[in-house]
């Protein structure tokens, strides 16, 4: 039975050989996911997987929204808020919504 911190599913394990030739169990942090849109799901460019370790600048893209949607999709809710806000009646129109 390992350890108790390592009885974790956070962890993977791996088989490694040590000098001697004996085979042991290490463990290691799973790595993250990538970020996503939060509207079309799609990898985020420019938003590392590791924001806490990079320097804060290179975090995420430096736009409204940046790091959290995706630059197709906040420029398609900025032109439908755009719409919807001057001209409700051609909304249909324009985006064939
Ligand atoms: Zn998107």
């Amino acid at each position: 039975m390992p350890r108790l911190r390592y009885r974790t599913r956070s962890l993977r394990k791996i088989q490694k050989r040590t000098p001697g030739g004996h085979r042991t169990v290490h463990y290691e942090k799973k790595g993250t996911n990538l970020y996503r849109c939060a509207i079309c799901g799609r990898p985020l460019f420019g938003v590392p997987r590791n924001p806490r370790e990079v320097p804060r600048s290179s975090r995420r893209p430096e736009r409204p929204y940046g790091g959290y949607l995706c630059a197709e999709c906040l420029r398609k809710e900025l032109i439908t808020a755009v719409i919807v806000k001057y001209a409700p009646n051609i909304r249909e129109k324009v985006l064939g919504v």
